[in-house]
């Protein structure tokens, strides 16, 4: 009795844990990985293998995941067998491999999903602030301080609190985490901190979250300006001659904080940023920075400025991927939650728009916005019928993928084991002019390049030997089903 109780606690105990490996096999999955380097070899390995994790084994299934769909697709489709051998010959009962992309979500927890402490900005109590970081502001006071030192107006919404961590976005997050959380005083780890993303993937949010969190204590002052706002406090001080006082102003503070640099225009502005940086930077005070590309692309700018620029930590956030977008819109249902009770979302609803709006995050919000106007003035419930008539233009908008001819070349060679300059070179032996005629093929199918500029990107052909390719492959592909399949799976990767 005793020991079958004690005997079902563990069971229970390592259920809980299931994530967590037992040493027998954590060994075994360093065999069977073994295994599979050999029978690979080292490259193919680490393009497809190496990030592929061990997840349990139910009966006769062993369960991997990797981290994207492409590569699942790539593995099930080329090296199936392959896994499923090495496996064997370890464990000869297991039958089966099954495959998932696991979720960036587990792998980066959401430590924001719940307001932390300092952002949870509580009405100071009588006699307003206090000095020390624990008490945090209100939201009012905030503002306040904000408005004294001539920021831009700051969004409530764009907190830390309900921004969602997720891959594309985590050193961005954690870096912006860093500097909001610092002391007055502490050398800043990196500095400036330069962002840039597309539009619409929470550059704005992530430094105005700084903003608020940063200004939450007494201690530090964090201020938020666009370019614009830089550029025309700037001027205007001139004019009133008071740039003397601005530029002062400016170097009292302790955080800069500049949004969408790529709009900083004018030479005298331009030096005037470059000095306040460089004072600031020398200074030891922390600038943020965020722009629409990274800094050796904003090619307004002036060499020193951008060089200065890329000299503190450059991170670049992704495209929100489809668990981000979800999450992004729960948080977003949420927000309204709180003024309109009624306002639900059906998960089937929430999950259609996660993965149809692949914009950015302003046609998330805006398709909430839209449910949440329709639901208040008709008072009927959010269907999926309803979703998909409100969010049509926002997912017609959506434009297929760009290929670049670069990735076709890689992926065509990767594929067909020869080098992308052989593809590039003028050598005829068959393996490799069938792979070339494939690429050329799929660069004018999937991309919008002339047939001359396809010529010249594959080591200057002729667009006659271009036109010779496509027609090729494209007579064949009707002929031969295993190469139809070939050249689709390619295609659905390359858009992946
Ligand atoms: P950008 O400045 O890069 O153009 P914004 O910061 O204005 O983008 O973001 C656009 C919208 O998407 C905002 O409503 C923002 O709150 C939302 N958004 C973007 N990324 C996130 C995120 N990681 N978590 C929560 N909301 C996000
Ligand atoms: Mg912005």
């Amino acid at each position: 009795m005793q020991s079958h109780q004690a005997n079902s606690t563990t069971a229970m105990h390592q259920d809980e844990e299931s994530h967590r490996m037992s040493g027998n096999e954590n060994d075994r999955w360093k065999r069977v990985k073994g295994r599979l380097r050999a029978a690979v070899g080292e490259d193919v390995y680490s393009s497809w293998f190496a990030r592929m994790d061990y997840e349990g084994v139910e009966s006769n299934t062993v369960r991997l995941s990797v981290p994207t769909k492409f590569l699942k697709t790539w593995i099930q489709a080329h090296y199936a067998d392959r896994v499923l051998g090495c496996w064997q010959a370890e464990v000869s009962e297991v039958t089966h491999i099954e495959l998932t992309v696991r979720s960036s979500i587990r792998a980066t927890p959401m430590r924001d999903a719940k307001p932390p402490a300092n952002d949870d900005r509580k009405p100071a109590g009588v006699g307003g602030r206090t000095d020390g970081r624990g008490d945090a502001r209100n939201g009012a006071a905030v503002l306040a301080a904000h408005d004294v030192l001539g920021g831009s107006p700051l969004d409530p919404r764009l907190t830390f609190a309900n921004f969602v961590v997720g891959r594309s976005n985590t050193l961005a997050h954690a870096a912006a985490r860093q500097i909001a959380d610092g002391r007055r005083g502490e050398p800043p780890m990196f500095n400036p901190l330069y962002v840039h993303a597309g539009v619409g993937l929470g550059k704005t949010h992530l430094l105005q979250a700084v903003a608020w969190s940063g200004n939450s204590g007494d201690e530090r002052r964090v201020l938020y300006l666009t370019a614009e706002k830089f550029m025309y406090g700037f001027v205007a001080a001139l004019k009133s001659q008071t740039a003397i006082a601005f530029k002062e102003a400016l170097r009292a503070i302790d955080v800069l904080v500049i949004d969408d640099l790529q709009f900083l225009q004018g030479k005298t502005t331009q030096a005037e940023f470059c000095h306040t940086l460089n004072a600031l930077i020398d200074a030891g005070r922390q600038v943020v920075i965020a722009a629409d590309k990274p800094p050796t692309d904003l090619d307004t700018l002036e060499d020193r400025v951008r060089s200065r620029l890329a000299g503190g930590l450059v991170v670049e956030m992704a495209s929100l991927g489809e668990e981000l977008r979800l999450e992004i819109l729960k948080s977003r249902v949420a927000a309204a939650r709180l003024h309109h009770a009624g306002f639900a979302v059906p998960q089937p609803v929430l999950e259609y728009l996660a993965k149809s709006i692949t914009n950015n995050g302003r046609d998330l919000e805006g398709a909430v916005n839209r449910l949440l106007a329709h639901n208040k003035l008709t008072g009927q419930p959010v269907t999926l019928e309803l979703a998909e008539r409100e969010v049509r233009d926002l997912v017609r908008r959506q434009e297929p993928k760009r290929v670049m001819i670069e990735d076709i070349q890689r992926m065509v060679a990767r594929h067909y084991n020869v080098s992308r300059s052989d593809l590039l070179s003028s050598r005829r032996t068959a393996n490799v002019v069938r792979p070339r005629q494939i690429a050329m093929y799929l660069a004018k199918h999937l991309t919008l390049r002339s047939l001359p500029e396809i010529g010249r990107r594959f080591g200057g052909r002729d667009h006659t030997t271009v036109l010779h390719a496509v027609r090729k492959i494209e007579t064949l592909v009707g002929a031969n089903l295993t190469l139809a399949n070939e050249v689709d799976l390619l295609k659905r990767m390359l858009q992946d």
